[in-house]
């Protein structure tokens, strides 16, 4: 999802000049074809946008997953971008990163202060080196290799399986197919009560492609959150998605699920100082999700 936007933002502002490669075609789990790929192409800037994601249930159950796969990528395509000469790099990390009970809302100096979250643990570990790598390999070899911490995304290309997706395309399919059905009940799992900040993808893009074009690591210090600083309980949000969907019954919590975080928002001033602010509202960005969901996933 955040791959394909940052390449739909990119070549709807002109650049023709684009190397990627589907999943299928480059495993970056794989060190040997990873420094192929980059001896071969040779690119001259690097958005690591690439990852094993996951909602609260996928990443509880497949911790080791999370953890191998993601520190083989950014190891391997870090590594590689270093010894091709790589004259920028991107890497796209979490706001998962800060610990469980940090302080609201998450300053990027929050980073390593706590104990870390326990469902979503792994994949926060292997993000944390992601950052680490990037800054190490800028101290010895003087590369310039920025991270950004999105929050919660949604938007088209979206993972829409209910055991592994994040909670937004979750609430959108059940409450589609609890409309098309004619059912009654809509299950949200856990509590109702964590508050949750969401991006637009295409926001996320387009920030990351203007930090790219306009600041480098000594700018931006390590990190920077991407967001937009405000954030909403789970059951609003069910009550938002509901009322997009046109679902009109009854809204239930399974409270044997897990609640995960309590809180992530964002503190987004280090952001808005580099002079980029979103501008997808979380209702429009819903909509206009919604429409992409009709047109290209809902089961017939
Ligand atoms: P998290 O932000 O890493 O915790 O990941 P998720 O997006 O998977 O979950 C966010 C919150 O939404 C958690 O409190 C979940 O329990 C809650 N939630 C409610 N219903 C669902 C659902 O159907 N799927 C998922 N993934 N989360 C849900």
């Amino acid at each position: 999802m955040a791959g394909s936007a940052i390449k739909r933002k990119l070549e709807s502002s002109g650049h023709t000049n684009l190397i990627y490669r589907s999943h299928a075609e480059l495993d970056l789990t794989n060190q040997e074809e990873v420094t192929a790929f980059f001896e071969k192409e040779r690119p001259e800037y690097v958005f690591l946008a690439a990852a094993k994601v996951g909602g609260i249930l996928a990443n509880s159950t497949y911790p080791a997953e999370f953890i191998y796969q993601n520190l083989m990528i950014e190891a391997n395509v870090i590594h590689a971008a270093y010894k091709n000469g790589v004259k920028k790099l991107l890497f796209l990390g979490s706001s998962c990163i800060y610990p469980k009970l940090a302080p609201q809302p998450l300053k990027e100096e929050y980073l390593l202060t706590g104990e870390l979250e326990e469902t979503n643990e792994a994949y926060a570990i292997a993000k944390i080196a992601g950052i680490r790598l990037c800054k190490h390999y800028n101290q010895q070899y003087g590369t310039n290799f920025i991270s950004v911490m999105p929050t919660n995304l949604y938007g088209p290309n979206d993972n829409f399986d209910l055991q592994t997706s994040h909670v937004m395309p979750a609430l959108m399919r059940k409450f589609h197919e609890a409309k098309i059905k004619n059912e009654h009940q809509v299950i949200v799992w856990g509590t109702g009560k964590p508050r949750r900040e969401f991006l637009h993808v295409d926001d996320m893009a387009d920030a990351c492609i203007y930090l790219m074009e306009n600041w480098t690591y000594n700018d931006i210090e390590e990190f920077v959150n991407i967001g937009v600083g405000k954030d909403l309980t789970i059951c609003e949000l069910a009550k938002l998605m509901a009322d997009i969907v046109g679902y009109k019954g009854t809204i239930l919590f399974d409270t044997t699920k897990p609640d995960g975080t309590p809180q992530k928002r964002l503190d987004v001033s280090k952001l808005h100082g580099l002079g980029w602010d979103a501008r997808i509202s979380l209702r429009d960005g819903i909509v206009q999700t919604y429409e992409w969901y009709l047109e290209n996933v809902q089961t017939k």
